[in-house]
């Protein structure tokens, strides 16, 4: 609880606002109703959608309508106040042709009691379950295991080009990447366990040479040309994936979660284990996210914000990104800088 608790009443809560936008209370006022107008519409618009996807008439209970509101109204707290500000001036047709472009990934959310193994498979192919879907789950628990091999190997031969390296002067490169205040406090306190973890993963992803397009490491992973295959697609996948700050939209504990990127709206399912027990559906996490095979797995370690702490690191990217001239979306702007908004967070 707030130390300071705070009652604002509504006539208040307008006039702060028509004083912190410089217009008149009815402006004020105005834009709070067409905000309400197109948060209740868009949260229309997605429960009627999920009654579709389920496929159902209504809902069966209200924990199920507390189940898909919560993901919904997360899916949505993903845009940001202007974004918001510049639905709120559309029109309901116009406001609808936008909302169905949001993709919904409503299967995670379907959550089926376990099947049982002599039993006809619910997919309906009319084999028992033990034979059909089973072997498939099975099969694609084996594939993520797989993935996640290759990716510590990857890891480990990266970690050793690194050390090997005679170019990288790394006690200047720590010193860069924490920035002088923080190499300071460094050098008073020691460094903590957090921060070398951090560093390691910056300089195994991000960190690029002089006049270079891809990262040190990476690159060299894959001109060194002893990778195999899906190795290969895995550096490849770390070389595409900028850390980014996603909001948590759902969680399947002991499984994943799905994560929202908060610039271009990207959803999807992550696989980490650990990631979905010590995070919260609608908290903020600033991770990188690679694809493996057909899967998605989470790169380094994270931490879980919540949202409202958030607000204003993400006016501080998105004000360096317009400052930056670029062109090309704040995750490749974060490809470049994110260690800068990393210390930040
Ligand atoms: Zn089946």
């Amino acid at each position: 609880m707030s130390p300071d608790p705070q009652v604002v009443c509504y006539d208040c809560m307008i006039k702060a606002s028509a004083e912190e936008k410089g217009i008149s209370i009815a402006a004020a006022e105005k834009q709070r109703n067409s905000a309400l107008r197109t948060t209740n519409l868009f949260i229309d618009h997605k429960m009627k959608e999920y009654l579709s996807f389920a496929p159902k008439s209504d809902f069966e209970d209200l924990d199920e309508v507390n189940h898909i509101l919560k993901y919904v109204t997360n899916v949505w707290n993903t845009f940001d106040i202007k974004e918001k500000d510049r639905m709120a001036r559309k029109k309901e047709e116009e406001l609808i042709v936008i909302f169905e472009n949001v993709k919904m990934n409503w299967s995670y959310l379907i959550e089926a009691p376990p099947q049982k193994r002599n039993n006809p498979c619910r997919c309906g192919s009319g084999k028992k379950y033990k034979v059909c879907c089973l072997i498939r789950e099975e099969n694609e628990k084996a594939e993520l295991e797989k993935w996640k091999r290759f990716d510590s190997w990857v890891i480990r031969k990266g970690m050793a080009l690194l050390e090997e390296s005679e170019e990288l002067n790394l006690v200047e490169l720590f010193q860069f990447y924490c920035g002088k205040k923080r190499a300071a406090e460094a050098k008073r306190y020691g460094i903590t366990e957090k921060d070398v973890e951090e560093f390691n993963e910056w300089l195994m992803n991000d960190y690029f040479a002089p006049d270079e397009q891809t990262p040190y490491v990476l690159g060299r992973l894959l001109a060194k040309n002893n990778l195999s295959g899906d190795e290969r697609k895995l550096v490849e996948g770390r070389i595409a994936a900028p850390k980014s700050v996603y909001l948590v939209t759902f969680i399947k504990k002991g499984t994943g979660a799905l994560l929202r990127n908060f610039f271009d709206h990207e959803e999807v399912f992550v696989y980490d284990q650990m990631m979905s027990e010590s995070t919260q559906p609608g908290y903020a996490i600033f991770v990188r996210i690679f694809t493996a095979g057909k899967f998605h797995l989470l790169s380094g370690g994270h931490i879980s914000y919540p949202p409202a702490y958030l607000n204003e690191k993400l006016k501080e990217i998105l004000k360096a990104y317009r400052k930056s001239g670029r062109t090309d979306g704040v995750n490749s702007f974060l490809r470049h800088n994110g260690y800068i908004f990393g210390r930040l967070l």
